[in-house]
């Protein structure tokens, strides 16, 4: 009896059985879809899924920002030409990114996932709040992969005039009123061609806040990385140009009142922002960009470099009255300058701190020295001439020469509500701007990773700090 019952109606027993599976497989869909919407926000870390999402949006934002940032129609052209001419494999590029892409999804942990699991039920509401603040927030989040991508491209400039052009033109694109100042090159080296870029828009020649940050970099060039550590690594991320790339896409919610100043020479002779003094600009608050690690600096400490120079008489080592020794009296100054205990102190600098950087002299070990020196630095809370003739009265005594290479005065700046704030005992280029009013200092990441072979930058603090400058550029604005 059962089997003439299917044969008579196949149709009628396929629908439902169709339905079933489609049913079935739905839900299998859904459960696999909430089972990653769990890792997704309730595994601590890493996020593979968003972090994946991030990289594909990263690397292809980059690909992007080369054609149309990197040149004009005519370089998008040659780039084209290479395709046709099958220089250029863009499949092979696709799928490079694609694998670098899917790679933090390898980073599942089931096990810390079940541990996880326990705590994920009181996370339940926090869940909720979090993905109603991140639907609501995507905008930011375009924000926030350009503001890596746009690092990158900038870190992968090995010269500071490849990344003088990519800024400018950059911004040319986004309709700024660009100009570019040439700076005087160190030594009377004419090939430098050191260059600010200086930007505003239309119309408003003269904003009361102005963005500014150094384009310059110490050597050796890093290409841009990113860790699986979370955060981007190379040359320039932290000082200054994943600064930079953050100030500019800031700068982008601005049509009027902010401008942008990107200097050069400021890891050297802080010749670009002494030239910028030139640009006749009268600005009221001046944001200035170095790694500060997202606080606020109340003041920053003033500079002074010296050389000790020490001369003698040169003779035989055995016979040492016959002469005079050059590196002697160098190292009882040098001493007595490490000991000395009333340098200038300030109840917010803190102390003046010395280091003995270089020392040269002498030719060899059998020879009594007739010439050697010193260079020293000292960063200073107070006057720097305070220090200066301490150091001078003392060598002096010992008939040591002193020359003064730079000195700069300590600078009060000016800070938020709302900012954690700290003493910057670096220097910045803030002392050799004349234009201002109010200078203020804030960035993201450690001074101590910048200048090292691992400078870095955190994706997430890199990610916030546009939010960071266009708070600030708001608050000053409305003030
Ligand atoms: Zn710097």
């Amino acid at each position: 009896m059962k089997a003439p019952s299917v044969q008579a109606s196949p149709s009628k027993v396929a629908t439902p059985n169709f339905r079933a599976k489609y049913i079935k497989a739905y839900i299998l869909f859904l459960l696999i879809l909430s089972l990653l919407f769990y890792f997704e926000y309730f595994h601590e870390r890493p996020q593979p899924i968003r972090k994946s999402l991030c990289r594909i949006s990263e690397e292809v934002n980059r690909l992007y920002s080369c054609n149309v940032d990197c040149g004009n129609k005519r370089q998008q052209l040659t780039m084209w030409d290479k395709v046709q001419a099958g220089e250029h494999n863009y499949f092979q590029s696709l799928r490079r990114i694609f694998s670098n892409s899917i790679k933090p999804l390898s980073d599942f942990q089931f096990k810390p996932f079940i541990r996880n699991v326990s705590i994920a039920e009181w996370k339940f509401f926090d869940w909720f709040s979090q993905l109603y603040t991140r639907s609501g927030k995507s905008a930011l989040l375009n924000r926030d992969s350009q503001v890596v991508s746009l690092t990158r491209s900038l870190v992968d400039k090995s010269s500071c005039s490849e990344a003088v052009g990519f800024v400018r033109d950059w911004l040319k694109a986004r309709d700024w009123n660009v100009s570019l100042q040439l700076v005087p090159s160190r030594n009377g080296d004419d090939k430098e061609n050191r260059m600010n870029v200086f930007a505003t828009r239309f119309g408003d020649p003269n904003p009361s806040v102005v963005f500014c940050s150094h384009l310059d970099t110490v050597p050796p060039f890093i290409p841009s990385s990113i860790g699986e550590d979370g955060f981007l690594y190379g040359r320039g991320v932290c000082d200054a140009r994943g600064l930079v790339a953050s100030m500019l896409v800031a700068a982008q919610n601005f049509s009027k009142g902010v401008g942008l100043l990107f200097v050069t020479g400021e890891e050297t002779d802080h010749a670009g922002m002494i030239e910028a003094n030139k640009l006749g600009l009268d600005t009221k608050y001046l944001v200035v960009g170095e790694p500060t690690e997202n606080k606020m600096a109340v003041a920053q400490a003033g500079v002074l470099k010296m050389k000790l120079i020490s001369q003698g008489v040169s003779c035989h080592s055995a016979y040492p009255e016959r002469g005079k020794s050059a590196t002697v009296p160098l190292i009882k100054l040098l001493s007595e300058l490490l000991e000395f205990k009333d340098y200038p102190k300030d109840p917010e600098l803190g102390e003046t701190i010395l280091n003995v950087g270089v020392i040269g002299g002498g030719i060899a070990s059998n020879v009594v020295p007739d010439e050697a020196s010193a260079d020293i630095m000292f960063r200073v809370v107070s006057e720097p001439e305070v220090v200066e003739r301490i150091v001078t009265k003392r060598a002096k005594h010992y008939s040591i020469t002193t020359k003064t290479y730079s000195k700069n005065c300590p600078v009060r700046l000016y800070h938020l509500e709302g900012f954690p704030t700290f003493v910057a005992k670096y220097n910045t280029d803030i002392p050799y701007a004349k234009f201002y009013h109010k200078a203020l200092l804030f960035g993201a990441c450690s001074i101590l990773d910048a200048h090292t072979s691992q400078e870095r930058i955190s994706l997430d603090d890199l990610r916030k700090l546009p939010e960071n400058y266009i708070h600030i550029a708001k608050t000053l604005l409305d003030s």
